[in-house]
């Protein structure tokens, strides 16, 4: 058990497999997220008893798996999402990369799946892209979306530790989350009855059991006119995140003092990419004050109805950061000046990480592939 923590699988020992029959590459501007992929796929088997396989890329194909797989069962599945740019330059670049194979380091963990050389795993990644790299689109509205998964294939029905795993990473182009130029403002849902994650939980680990239970609220948010669900926690209501984003509020705080507040990483939010760099950026920045703390509903309310709420948006890898428009609460919209206010803070973000993403603006934070 030491020596299968200890090893992983490694880049080096990767076999390609070329696809002879590659697919016409689909019109950018019709693109429908994660409907569409590319010629080939990574993928890297474990067992318990022989350890890591190498790692093979080959002609994107079905998964064959036995109908007990635990996945399929126990939810013994966890994901990433991050994606490759075609910068100015036409070099293709990663977004802060190593961050997702820590952040899949730690679902791995929590999943009692076999543990591996996170920078291997990238490598790996990086050699996809390469060969799928005119998938990559020709466009700085668009990307290439990157989905590494992990699943426990043991074949049989004990709720146990999985004997068998599997990684595959698929990648397909996706286009703009917004239409060039236009920020459009979202409606929130934000109906205390329903909770994303809880303290004890699994909510910091982006495994797929936390996301199907998501849709049929999601679906109740767009039954009562709202396109996202704004997730609340606990008797005070605490804002969370918003749909598969984390939410940010840039306001003036009670001291009179401007200030961006996000949630902290504590327990039950996702430690989005995103919201890292906005944190760290607006670190750097220095021109206001930026904080991780809870906020609960009340506090939100009363701010907003004294005017000092400027700016409210999700952050993610899907659109960047998406502004807030309005919210539903107990019966009653919220009107929230996200858009009224630019929203300058919002467009200041989307500006620095799209040109760093596209190479526009050189950064330690976009390795060339
Ligand atoms: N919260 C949740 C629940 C998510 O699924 C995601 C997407 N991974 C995010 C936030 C944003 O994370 P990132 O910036 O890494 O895309």
């Amino acid at each position: 058990s030491a020596l299968r923590l200890a090893s992983s699988f490694k880049a080096a020992d990767l076999t390609i497999e070329r696809n002879p029959e590659c697919k016409p590459k689909p019109d950018p501007s019709t693109l429908m997220f994660g409907k569409q992929f590319s010629d080939h796929m990574l993928t890297i088997s474990w067992s318990e008893k022989d350890g890591w396989d190498a790692p093979q890329i080959k002609p994107f194909q079905n998964l064959s798996l036995h109908p007990a797989t635990s996945a399929l069962h126990y939810s013994i599945e966890l994901f990433e999402g991050m994606k490759a740019f075609r910068g100015v330059d036409n070099h293709i670049r990663l977004f802060r990369p190593m961050l997702n194979m820590e952040r899949m380091h730690r679902s791995t963990k929590r999943s009692c799946l076999p543990l591996f050389d996170k920078s291997e795993l990238l490598q790996c990644i990086n050699k996809l892209v390469e060969v799928d790299q005119d998938w990559v689109p020709f466009s700085q509205d668009a990307s290439l979306y990157i989905r590494p998964t992990f699943i426990g294939t043991e074949p049989s029905l004990g709720v146990s530790r999985a004997g068998k795993a599997l990684i595959f990473v698929i990648v397909g182009p996706v286009g703009p989350y917004f239409a060039t130029g236009s920020f459009s403002p979202v409606s929130l849902l934000a109906d205390p009855a329903y909770v994303r994650a809880w303290k004890g939980g699994v909510g910091e680990y982006k495994m797929g059991g936390n996301y199907g239970p998501t849709i049929a609220v999601q679906s109740e948010a767009q039954k009562q006119g709202c396109q996202q669900v704004l997730w609340l926690y606990g008797q005070d209501e605490q804002i969370t995140e918003v749909g598969t984003m984390n939410l940010f509020i840039y306001w003036t705080n009670t001291k009179g003092e401007r200030e961006l507040v996000t949630p902290p990483l504590d327990g039950i939010i996702l430690p989005g990419v995103t919201r890292q760099s906005l944190l760290d950026l607006g670190r750097t920045w220095g021109d206001f004050k930026v904080t991780e703390r809870t906020m609960g509903m009340k506090e939100l309310l009363e701010a907003l109805d004294a005017g000092r709420v400027l700016e409210v948006f999700g952050a993610g890898t899907a659109c960047v950061v998406c502004p807030v428009g309005n919210l539903l609460y107990k019966g009653k919209t919220y009107q929230i000046p996200t858009m009224q206010n630019g929203p300058d803070l919002a467009k200041r973000f989307y500006k620095e990480l799209t040109d760093i993403q596209y190479g526009r603006k050189p950064s330690e934070w976009a390795p060339v592939v």
